[in-house]
């Protein structure tokens, strides 16, 4: 089981960005109103998520650890939407089989938190509020091989920091704190959307754009997009969430960009950030153990959608 864990890690666990983006996964699961993020060394030395979600039962903490235990299938009616099925507790288990992890935890009923040290097993009482952290130390200690191909410790940074930023975006609603050996790196307090892309891409990339609103066919589409005169330097700032999920699809970008041709004649790389919500049959998001990529059922659909909702957003702008 070990092995087929560390199997798992090779698709989930790529760097420490990868272990952030499923520890604050989880925290926001969990109903978290504050997330903070903590590294030593762009994370490979440490990496700390602590929450005010709704902690794990101390009798569950070993369980949170185990491949394929999942608090959030609970009934046949959560497996019948695809919005929570498929590629569940993969995460923490997959984790500490590359690095030492370290469960700490409180729920509202209990009177006091609980610390599990998942190599030793050792259980004991801690003192913690409600909510949890969750500690991963040396990764990839044991996988030298994949240690060797991680970067300097301010690129492995940079790499965590955008996992929490498209974390931001996707829940402006939740305070977000990023630490670096103790510096304060990033903080975003909780606000509305416009605010809080304003806070997180600047006030700049939202002078530079334009809003999308659609809202029709299959899927509902808001964010805003950038014009060309501000987009040069922001062309990988290209940002798409399905279902509140950050995810990569040519289908849409490439929706984006034929707008861009054919509104702008080129813009080759615009910068934007799109919320597309579509009803959960429509979509399968678990293509990828991450869950980065996603199918629709209908892509040449949301492909038009995208593509008509972006060249409105431009033609408006230019009028
Ligand atoms: P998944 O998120 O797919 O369920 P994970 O491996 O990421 O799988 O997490 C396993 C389980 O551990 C979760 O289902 C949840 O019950 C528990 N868990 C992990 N992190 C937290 C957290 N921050 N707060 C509360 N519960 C957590
Ligand atoms: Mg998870």
């Amino acid at each position: 089981d070990e092995l087929v864990s560390q199997i798992a890690a090779g698709e989930v666990v790529e760097r420490p960005a990868s272990v952030v983006r499923e520890l604050v996964d989880n925290a926001l699961d969990a109903g978290a109103t504050q997330v903070a993020v903590k590294l030593v060394a762009g994370g490979v030395r440490s990496i700390v998520v602590e929450d005010d979600g709704a902690g794990i039962e101390a009798a569950e903490l070993p369980l949170a650890l185990r491949r394929h235990a999942t608090s959030k299938i609970g009934s046949l009616v959560d497996l019948e939407s695809v919005s929570t099925m498929g590629f569940r507790g993969e995460a923490l288990a997959a984790i500490a089989s590359v690095a030492d992890v370290s469960l700490l935890s409180r729920t509202a009923g209990a009177a006091h938190a609980v610390r599990l040290d998942a190599r030793s097993g050792e259980l004991g009482p801690a003192a913690r509020a409600v909510g949890t952290s969750v500690e991963v130390r040396e990764l990839f200690f044991n996988t030298p091989a994949r240690r060797k191909f991680l970067k300097t410790d301010a690129t492995e940074l940079a790499h965590a920091v955008e996992a929490v930023r498209r974390h931001a975006l996707a829940r402006p609603d939740v305070g977000f704190s990023v630490w670096h050996e103790g510096r304060l790196v990033a903080q975003w307090r909780a606000a509305g959307l416009d605010q809080r892309i304003q806070d997180v891409l600047g006030e700049d990339f939202i002078d530079g754009s334009r809003s999308v609103e659609h809202n029709a066919g299959p899927l509902a589409l808001q964010g805003r997009t950038g014009l060309p005169e501000m987009s040069r330097a922001r062309a990988d700032q290209q940002y798409v969430f399905v279902n509140g999920r950050y995810v990569r699809d040519r289908l849409i970008a490439h929706g984006i960009r034929s707008a861009y041709e054919d509104v702008l004649h080129g813009q080759r790389q615009p910068a934007y950030v799109l919320f597309a919500t579509i009803a959960p049959e429509l979509v399968d998001v678990n293509v990828h153990p991450t869950k980065i990529e996603v199918r629709f059922r209908d892509g040449r659909a949301v492909h038009q959608a995208v593509r008509r909702a972006v060249e409105s957003a431009l033609a408006v702008s230019r009028a």
